[in-house]
């Protein structure tokens, strides 16, 4: 230390005392400053800032304690050592001295030769204190900076020791300093206290150092997550550890996050539901389970009825809506059974007695049921969930009727893996939906044959798209009055590659149900407007070609922008496309549908209706429709010539069509005596066998030219 630098400020009223004071502090190497009373004292305090006072106690204006007293009040008054001079056995004095706040206290008469070692020694004392009173700031600093906080545990004398960081951390008062260990304990969270005092134990047993995760609850309840990094600083003689001491870090915000993290890949967005991967891991640990202990489980797949309809027709919004109610009643009527099952399968608390729902995506649901008696058990539970969607659910203002149907496998009976099970519970939902609307059914062995044969044809048909495995054939249409072909309908076929040439309804439903559909169509209409551009440069005479949509693809928004660039990627008028649509689609999203009609038509591509007097048009939707033909579906044709209300439903088509100014045009013509009866009624055209079956492009093509060849003309002998 470097005793020349510090200034001494000397407070006495006695010049004699303050000058020999003076000499002999200035003699050891000290600067001095002078000060006869409290107030002048208080001056030099200000001003001077000395790093230690030496105060006489009695003196005029302001004596020694005031003085003390305010000079502790001043910035920086609290670290500088005030030692107070008193009389000799004046206890009183002394006393009152540390009352104040002095530091040290020294009797006169002063004992001049231990004066200066005196206050060499204060100055020390006091900077080390200083010191420690900073380095402490730091750490604490540092600790709340860093969310942490340390400890020392006494083992012998049960006492633990905290920062005041910790003490905020483990959520008590900082003021306790320290506690009791059992009383220590209390902070730590219930369920984790007997794995915490189980590592305490040991750590103290053994003398080992060790680091453990917990939770801890703080006195008004809000839980906190730390990690603990505890180390043995002393241990007695047969190894024990007598003083722990532990650095306890707060990982609250990283536990939050972490668990953001989960709630993000586990569970649904949308519902809140665990999602497939988190369903997975529960159901491989549920089979685990119920293997060791020789139970059964049950898996429920459900798919809503008729979902898309509610997404076509009220959209997206409303879809997600659904969706999220049907997903809390779902799991409502799981929560609430009080079947005589119990479960053993930790399932992270996305469980409800052990049971668990999750959503796959889309609206398909899916149900573990851990330790189902029987068939029984199971049954009751699927009928519950079917029932649960019996009452309406309202979305945006609609009341919407939803019903799902249950397909359900049980293990280990329908199978022993989850990736059999989940089939299986799959198929079995599959033979629910062909049974109708809101039904369940129990996975039977004899499904698998026709369900695989159903997966492997959803895959070859996936497959048929990429290696363009699908052609056109092409059937004329004839002018009932003039005989001329008007025009000519493309109709798909698959060349499967084991079963041959399929006609479309071999295929086409499976397509839709695997949204398969519009790349098809995609490459109809492409592969159509490439035909008809290949025949035109072959010298044919150009006629409009049909191409049938389904109805899905009318609400595709992109459908008229496709139309429009093929066209004009073939250079071809838009009159020689022709859109055959079903009436089914105006059950979904007719505006959508109604929109695209239009613009379609301004296009100048011709609607007409697909096989119509099937579905249930209604007049005033066609009336909205901008369709240039209906075609009348080839059920009714069949009989007309020998079935009288099948003659009365086309002439009143015939009549009611032309009403509305469009064309009619009879399907599935394949007798003369048909053509007669319709030709009278004033049916415009029909397509059949009687004039040709649906034939290659390239057979179509030669029969085109024979004719323009035999009659000049197009037409009809
Ligand atoms: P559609 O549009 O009503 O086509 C007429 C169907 O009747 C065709 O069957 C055709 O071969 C058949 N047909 C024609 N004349 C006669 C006849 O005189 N007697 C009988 N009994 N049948 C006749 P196909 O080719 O099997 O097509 C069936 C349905 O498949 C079509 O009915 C159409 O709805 C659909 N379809 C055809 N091609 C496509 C396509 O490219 N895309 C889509 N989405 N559906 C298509
Ligand atoms: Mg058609
Ligand atoms: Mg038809």
């Amino acid at each position: 230390m470097n005793t020349e630098r510090h200034r001494i400020l000397i407070v006495d009223d006695d010049a004699g005392g303050r000058r020999l004071t003076r000499a002999t502090l200035m003699r050891a190497g000290f600067e001095t400053s002078e000060a006869c009373d409290g107030a002048e004292a208080l001056q030099a305090m200000r001003e001077l800032l000395p790093d230690l006072v030496l105060m006489d106690v009695s003196m005029p204006v302001m004596d020694g304690f005031t003085c003390c007293a305010e000079l502790r009040k001043l910035p920086g008054g609290q670290r500088v050592p005030v030692v107070m001079m008193t009389g000799l056995d004046d206890v009183q004095s002394i006393e009152r001295a540390f009352e104040v706040g002095a530091t040290d206290f020294i009797t006169k008469p002063i004992n001049w030769p231990i004066l200066s070692h005196r206050v060499r020694y204060m100055l020390r004392a006091s900077a080390a204190i200083n010191q420690l009173n900073h380095n402490q700031r730091r750490l604490s600093n540092a600790q709340r900076i860093g969310e942490m906080g340390d400890w020392e545990w006494d083992v012998r004398q049960g006492r633990v020791s905290a920062s005041e960081q910790a003490w905020r951390i483990f959520g008590r008062d900082s003021g306790l300093g320290a506690l009791e260990d059992d009383q220590f304990l209390t902070t730590v969270h219930e369920e984790d206290v007997e794995r915490v005092r189980l590592a305490c134990e040991r750590a103290i047993e053994n003398g080992d150092d060790f680091a453990i995760e917990h939770r801890v609850v703080a006195r008004g309840g809000a839980l906190r997550h730390v990690h603990q990094q505890v180390e043995v600083i002393e241990q007695d003689e047969l190894g024990r550890a007598v003083r722990l001491a532990g650095a306890v870090h707060d990982i609250t915000r990283r536990k939050d996050a972490e668990e953001q993290v989960r709630r993000l890949a586990y569970f649904d967005t949308l519902t809140g539901l665990p999602n497939r991967l988190l369903f997975t891991e529960q159901l491989i640990k549920a089979v685990a389970h119920a293997e060791r202990n020789g139970e059964q489980l049950a898996i429920m797949f459900i798919d809503l009825d008729d979902f898309k309809r509610v997404n076509d027709t009220l959209g997206h919004g409303a879809g997600d809506d659904l969706l999220k109610q049907i997903g809390a009643r779902l799991s409502g009527s799981i929560r609430g059974l009080d079947l005589l099952t119990r479960s053993g399968v930790d399932n992270n608390g996305s469980s409800n007695n052990g049971h668990t729902i999750a959503r796959l995506g889309g609206d398909e649901f899916i149900v573990l049921l851990n330790n189902v008696q029987d068939a029984v058990d199971a049954g009751s539970v699927a009928r519950r969930l079917v029932s649960a969607l019996a009452e309406p659910v309202t979305v945006l203002g609609n009341e919407l009727y939803v019903s799902c149907s249950v397909g359900v496998a049980t293990y280990p009976g329908d199978g022993t893996d989850i990736e059999t099970l989940l089939m299986n519970a799959d198929t079995a939902m599959y033979r629910a939906k062909e049974g109708g609307r809101g039904g369940f059914q129990f996975y039977d062995r004899s499904m698998n044959a026709s369900a695989r044969a159903r997966l492997q044809m959803e895959t070859l048909l996936r497959r048929a798209v990429e290696r363009n495995e699908f052609v056109l054939h092409y059937q004329p249409r004839v002018d009932l009055t003039s005989g001329r072909i008007v025009g000519a309908e493309a109709l798909i076929r698959w060349q499967h590659p084991e079963r041959g040439l399929l006609p479309p309804k071999e295929f086409i439903p499976l397509a839709e149900e695997a949204h398969l559909v519009i790349p098809i169509a995609e490459w109809v209409i492409a592969e159509v407007c490439r035909q008809i551009a290949a025949w035109q440069g072959n010298g044919l005479r150009p006629i409009p070609v049909a191409v049938n949509l389904a109805a899905p693809h009318l609400r595709e928004r992109e459908l008229p922008e496709l139309v429009e660039r093929v066209l004009r990627q073939h250079a071809l008028p838009s009159s020689l496309l022709e859109i055959e649509v079903t009436e089914s689609i105006l059950m979904h999203d007719p505006e959508l549908s109604l929109a695209n009609a239009r613009r379609l038509a301004e296009l100048g591509v011709k609607l007409s209706i697909d096989d119509f007097g099937t579905g249930y048009s209604s007049l005033s939707y066609l009336k909205r429709l901008p369709i240039a033909s209906l075609k009348i579906d080839q059920s009714f044709v069949r009989d007309i010539a020998t079935d009288p209300d099948d003659a009365a439903i086309i002439t009143a088509i015939i009549a009611m069509a032309h009403s509305l100014e469009l064309r009619v045009v009879a399907e599935g013509v394949e007798t003369e005596a048909q053509r007669l009866f319709l030709k009278a009624r004033g049916c415009d055209e029909f397509q059949g066998f009687l004039f040709g079956h649906p034939v290659g492009a390239a057979e179509f093509a030669r029969a085109m030219t024979r004719l323009q060849h035999q009659h000049g003309a197009l037409a009809l002998a």
